[in-house]
């Protein structure tokens, strides 16, 4: 079952980093402790913060996730592939003039934001000891987990439901992770990672909700980096979540920055569900301040944020209160909004993604209808297309078939006349 350790990968080994000023908080109740492997509070089982008590020391310019190794909890070896400072790409084409980004986290080396975690989580992991990694996963997580895992000669055992994308499964396989696919949910994953990890303490639990607290701080880095970029003028962030440690960890992120008077006012987060499985998106919209799992069925296109949280629905409250406090938004998109984001994105720009990434676009316009959200807006967008093809709105369109010795103009005239029959979308439709 378990693959031969191999030599960590290289790294930067001299490159200070942040696990030794690490401690672990508890934000339910105050109880803090020494990093460790254990995903949860030991007072109160509540999900962790880790905390790097260092100065926010930034480069001006990033040049990878590494570059901001003191300020994450990782430790000395930098299992990395290559994660983080993914360019900020103007939306020029859809939205002329205006200051709309998409930060381009499908460029990170396994295809989604996952990697930023999952670098700094196995990282981690090593540091503390581990002699496996477990993860749940809607197929990014496992995709991402698994290769760092391979990279640091970890065994590597990816939870997923039955329908979860294949090439999202293939990429964990061909990582070496070992694949079990749950006839279920999210949750039902979820649940078996966390019994995996409970039964050998030497194993870390790298699932990406808020079950590993190094994960959460990795996603600092994407504030980091749009504030290098930016400057304190970032007016709007726009995540998809499931649970959302994204968000969370964004926003500590952010937190950050204004307490180190980097910035004067925190931006506005977006938190974007899709309307098939919208737990978080449900309790904002009633004004509670907790969270209640998703009974329903969860069978919408955006398959990365399906997530009912059955069993933990602390972890949406800690997101929903997350984007209270910071006057944020929780807004619910449908797959119509999300497949006519998609066809925009990947026809207009040039950015073909999968569902779960063009919800924050569909969100965008959803919202500028009612109540236009300050700029610059930055949409992050979260996984490549070929994560997920098969929900691509032109998978089963059918390419020309031809003979090759036909005059060659006809295909010229030909593609100019698809060209104009691409409908430009305007700003806020
Ligand atoms: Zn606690």
């Amino acid at each position: 079952m378990a693959r031969s350790p191999e030599t960590p990968s290289p790294a930067s080994s001299s490159q200070p980093h942040g696990l030794a000023a690490t401690r672990l908080v508890c934000p339910w109740c105050g109880a803090s402790r020494s990093p460790d492997l254990y995903p949860w509070c030991r007072r109160c089982r509540g999900s962790l913060s880790a905390e790097v008590d260092r100065p926010l020391d930034l480069p001006a310019v990033a040049r990878s996730l590494w570059d901001f190794a003191p300020l994450l909890p990782a430790g000395p070896v930098a299992v990395s592939l290559g994660e983080g400072a993914t360019p900020l790409l103007p939306l020029h084409t859809l939205f002329p003039g205006d200051e709309v980004y998409a930060k381009a986290e499908w460029m990170n080396p396994t295809g989604s934001f996952k990697d930023r975690g999952a670098a700094v989580a196995v990282s981690a992991a090593l540091a503390l000891g581990a002699e496996g990694v477990v993860c749940a996963s809607t197929g990014n997580n496992g995709a991402a987990v698994s290769a760092y895992a391979a990279r640091a000669g970890l065994p590597c055992i990816v939870t997923l439901p039955v329908g979860t994308p294949p090439g999202k499964i293939v990429q964990a396989r061909a990582h070496g992770g070992m694949v079990v696919e749950i006839p279920g949910t999210f949750s039902d994953a979820y649940q078996l990672a966390e019994r995996i990890q409970e039964a050998d303490g030497r194993w870390a639990n790298l699932t990406s909700t808020f079950a590993n607290p190094y994960m959460t701080a990795a996603h600092a880095t994407i504030t980091y980096e749009a504030w290098a970029a930016l400057g304190e003028r970032v007016g709007t962030i726009i995540v998809p979540i499931g649970a959302g440690p994204m968000l969370v960890g964004i926003l500590d992120g952010a937190d950050r920055l204004l307490h180190a008077e980097r910035i004067s006012r925190l931006p506005i987060p977006v938190g974007v569900q899709a309307a098939g499985c919208a737990p978080i998106a449900r309790a904002y919209a009633r004004g509670e301040s907790e969270v209640t799992a998703w009974e329903g069925d969860c069978s919408g296109i955006a398959g990365s944020i399906n997530d009912p949280l059955r069993g933990y629905p602390a972890d949406g409250t800690r997101t929903l209160r997350a984007v209270q406090q910071a006057r944020g938004v929780i807004h619910a998109v449908s797959d119509a909004e999300i497949v006519q984001a998609m066809r925009d994105l990947g026809r207009v720009e040039g950015i073909a993604c999968e569902p779960t990434a063009a919800a924050p676009l569909a969100a965008f316009r959803a919202l500028e209808r009612t109540n236009p959200l300050p700029r610059p807006v930055v949409l992050i967008v979260s996984g490549h297309v070929l994560k997920d093809p098969m929900s691509q709105p032109e998978c089963l369109a059918l390419s020309l078939t031809a003979d090759p010795t036909a005059d060659p103009r006809e295909f010229i005239a030909a593609a100019k006349t698809h060209r104009r029959s691409i409908p430009h979308p305007k700003c806020g439709t």
